[in-house]
């Protein structure tokens, strides 16, 4: 099937948390638009992140879309973090009460993409092998989409149940008496594993490194809470403008250097209390930007973790050492460290004992082997590129979008990158998307590309490319921020560490801009006052 003789004016690629904003905007912009979603349903992160335990750790209330004041009045959180059926439920409603459904096509995975220069069209083909034309491609492929899977020797060979943490069935897994192996300690490994533990027969952690935890200290939330909550958006909205990260916190006004280490612990014990992210955001601005400081804090919530965990041994190793408090994504926590004082848990240190294979009945350390019923590998994501690089994108003079970015991202502003006319990225590689309250990041993302298309269509422009002093500049901007950041030596994906890269390629690269989402919205706003001035229009 194909629509060659009436090109769409645009198409969306993603039906997640922007995918969907981005319908509402080009629906109300009036273009001729499609959007195709590889899932069945829409949802993005929320309709593959089924595994339990998954829910927000943005306070519920500052993730929800902001831009229509009804769907504000409509719409009741119930837990200060809300879990992913919720947050699914939510989406849908956002799509059923602007009837968005109509726009989006499931079930259709996007495999390459080509630009005809003579028609200023992209080519899009799908999976099926159908081929649909669009005047303009907006990606929004989410920064954790590609799932990440090491290839252990043996893996095909174990004879029970395995999966990703992104592929978690939605029918239920059973659990009672299961010797269940859990692969990776990050966000996800984090929220799932004190959420099973209890459940299972067995429970063996496999970890290679720790991260830092503290609680995330969630609660319900009654239905006069939520009657002051709605009162109170514009302030809450207010505070997420003015945060680094879009979050409703905000650093302490006080300098550390003028506190007694007394009156830090006695803060920090309050903010170790306290929801969300507080630990990391409100707290002296100087813990995060001192290495000093950040020693002293890691050091806290170090002895927090030897305070929660009975085994002593077994507290050092859920201790990082690597890196300092916050210097990679800070997952957050609920009984999470309680889950190895139970009999049936134990945490396996990769570091000592690696991996050799994976088994017909399990997993085989070198120091002995495991045996398991389900594997769960919580072992990450390619992030930030992974959903662009998974699709074949020909741009201008036959060059590909996966060998322009071989050795390093390059984009105008997050939104463009030269060499591929009309394609659009939301929430793309070196915007704030992956360093920040994610719905806070694409919302400024998608008013933007919107804006462009506006102002490119009352030109009645055919087509548009970022310009390379543009690209140039603002690649430069990304480095000099990232390189100011306390944990750009740090190897995570907040620094652009790939697990899929090729070999002998770097394991720091520039995919996430660093500046905060004050600054980044300012840099778009200039932009657009500037009539764009780094766009080619023709
Ligand atoms: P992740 O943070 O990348 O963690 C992957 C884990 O797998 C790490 O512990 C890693 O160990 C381990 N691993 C990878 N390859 C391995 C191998 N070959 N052998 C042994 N272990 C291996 O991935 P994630 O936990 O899925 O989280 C990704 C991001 O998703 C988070 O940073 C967060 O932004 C988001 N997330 C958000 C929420 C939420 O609450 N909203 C919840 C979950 C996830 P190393 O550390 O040694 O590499």
């Amino acid at each position: 099937m194909s629509n060659k003789n009436r090109p769409y004016e645009a198409i969306i690629i993603g039906a997640g948390v922007a995918g969907i904003y981005q319908a509402k905007m080009l629906a109300d912009l009036g273009v001729n638009f499609l959007a195709f979603e590889a899932n069945d349903d829409l949802g993005g992160t929320w309709f593959k992140n089924r595994y339990p335990g998954c829910r927000f750790d943005s306070e519920s209330y500052t993730y929800g879309y902001k831009f229509s004041r009804e769907l504000l009045e409509e719409w009741d959180w119930k837990e200060h973090f809300s879990p992913q059926p919720d947050n699914l439920k939510y989406l849908n409603f956002v799509a059923d009460k602007f009837d968005l459904r109509q726009y989006f096509r499931f079930g259709c995975r996007v495999q390459s993409m080509l630009w005809d220069e003579s028609a200023h069209l992209w080519s899009i083909t799908l999976a099926s092998g159908e081929v649909y034309q669009a005047r303009f491609v907006i990606t929004c492929l989410g920064v954790l989409s590609k799932k990440f899977v090491p290839a252990f020797k043996g893996a095909d060979e174990f004879s029970g149940v395995a999966f990703h943490t992104y592929d978690w069935p939605a029918d239920p897994v059973p659990l009672s008496g299961r010797k269940v192996g859990i692969i990776g300690t990050g966000a996800t490994g984090i929220q799932i594993i004190p959420e099973i533990a209890g459940k299972v027969a067995e429970l063996t952690v496999f970890q290679r490194h720790p991260n830092w935890s503290v609680p995330l200290n969630n609660d319900p939330i009654s239905s006069a809470e939520m009657e002051d909550i709605r009162s109170r958006y514009d302030e809450i909205f207010a505070t997420c403008k003015k945060s680094q990260g879009g979050f409703c916190h905000l650093p302490m006004r006080r300098d550390y250097t003028d506190t007694t280490p007394e009156e830090r612990r006695e803060f920090w014990d309050e903010l170790y209390e306290r929801r969300g992210f507080a630990l990391l955001l409100a707290n002296y601005r100087e813990t995060f930007l001192d290495a000093q400081a950040n020693r002293e804090l890691s050091a806290y919530v170090a002895d927090r973790i030897r305070g929660r965990v009975n085994d002593a041994a077994t507290a050092e190793k859920l201790i990082p050492t690597n890196h300092g408090f916050g210097m990679r994504r800070l997952p957050l926590e609920t009984r999470y460290f309680e889950a190895y004082n139970r009999e049936n848990v134990r945490l396996i240190d990769l570091n000592e004992t690696p991996i050799e294979g994976i088994t017909q009945t399990g997993i085989r350390t070198v120091a002995q082997h495991h045996d398991l019923d389900l594997i769960i590998y919580a072992t990450g994501f390619q992030a930030i590129t992974g959903g662009l690089s998974s699709i074949v994108i020909e741009g201008a003079d036959g060059q590909v979008l996966n060998d322009k970015w071989r050795d390093e991202t390059s984009t105008y502003l997050g939104t463009m990158t030269r060499g591929f006319p009309n394609m659009l990225m939301v929430a793309g590689p070196q915007s704030v998307s992956g360093s920040t309250n994610y719905p806070q990041a694409i919302e400024t993302g998608v008013e933007w590309v919107t804006a462009l298309l506006r102002h490119t269509l009352a030109g009645q422009h055919t087509r548009i490319e970022a310009s390379q002093a543009g690209e140039d500049f603002w690649n430069a901007e990304v480095a000099f921020r990232q390189d100011q950041m306390p944990f750009s030596k740090v190897r995570s994906w907040f620094t652009g560490y790939n697990p899929n890269a090729a070999a002998g390629a770097s394991d720091f690269r520039y995919n996430n801009y660093w500046g905060g989402v004050p600054k980044y919205r300012k840099f778009l706003q200039d932009a657009a006052d500037e009539h764009y001035s780094q766009v080619e229009f023709s």
